[in-house]
């Protein structure tokens, strides 16, 4: 049997529960290096065996797991935050499938929520925004058009940009190119909840430069829209004290 386990955004503590029982008996582990928490690995029992898949190719990680059942073996593929969010798991899946190995997915904390802890932020502030568009700038993995960053973004939406602190002159510019403003706030935010951890707000405008004297390129996601910094929004109806909820009567008595 494979589980893919999400470690979650980095924080050891921030892996599920279910997830850490499954590394502490795994016999196989599989672990996306580059980014997931060494730490995790410690609870590993001793004897299993542990690879890193930034090293390996997708055959090369199917040659593992299959060597790994063939011999009655419990495999565990760790990938960073959620496994859901650009994990390339549907190819191993599918792989899988094909071999008639079984599997299941342990949902991880995304590193998108983790970045929005760092930040006290709400990604849906009613009366702002109500939608959060999860996307990155195409780079050796092509972007269908449709959903290019000048089309997505004209919707107004809050968006968070995985996988392009590496090019954000250019993720700028095609923001400006689709009508957001030079004031438009933005967060960065550079290994959401590692020790290492480091986060900025500051406008479109701001952005290249307040990256660049971070020194932040890589392992960083890019927050973009007005609830970064909310001038005024509208409070929630679930808790507005006049306002009547499957679970609570309020003051107000004309509906
Ligand atoms: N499945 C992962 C994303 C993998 S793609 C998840 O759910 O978070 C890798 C990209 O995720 C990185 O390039 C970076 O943009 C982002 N990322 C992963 N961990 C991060 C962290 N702790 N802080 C900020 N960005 C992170």
């Amino acid at each position: 049997m494979v589980h893919f386990v999400g470690a979650g955004p980095g924080a050891v503590d921030l892996i599920t529960i279910r997830g850490q029982h499954l590394i502490r008996e795994a016999d196989v582990i599989i672990y996306a290096g580059s980014l997931v928490n060494k730490e995790l690995l410690g609870s590993a029992k001793e004897g299993c065996e542990i690879y890193d898949s930034a090293r390996l190719s997708l055959p090369e990680v199917m040659d593992i797991i299959k060597a790994a059942e063939a011999a009655g073996k419990m495999t565990v593929r760790l990938h960073t935050g959620d496994p859901s969010i650009y994990g390339a798991i549907r190819e191993q899946m599918d792989e899988l499938e094909k071999a008639d190995i079984e599997y299941d997915v342990t949902p991880g904390v995304s590193s998108f929520c983790g970045a929005a802890a760092a930040l006290n932020l709400e990604y849906t502030l009613p009366g702002i925004s109500q939608s959060l568009i999860i996307t990155r700038m195409a780079g050796r993995t092509p972007v269908p058009e449709r959903e290019s960053v000048r089309e997505l973004s004209k919707h107004g939406s809050t968006m968070v940009f995985f996988l392009s602190a590496g090019d954000i002159p250019g993720l700028v510019k095609e923001l400006l190119a689709s009508g957001r403003e030079n004031n438009t706030p933005c967060a960065i935010v550079y290994k959401a909840t590692w020790p290492e951890e480091k986060s900025f707000v500051c406008t479109l405008e701001t952005l290249e430069k307040t990256a660049r004297d971070a020194g932040i390129t890589r392992t960083a996601l890019i927050i973009v829209g007005d609830v970064v910094d909310p001038k005024s929004y509208e409070r929630s109806k679930l808790y507005d004290p006049s306002f009547t909820t499957g679970y609570r009567k309020g003051t107000r008595t004309d509906g």
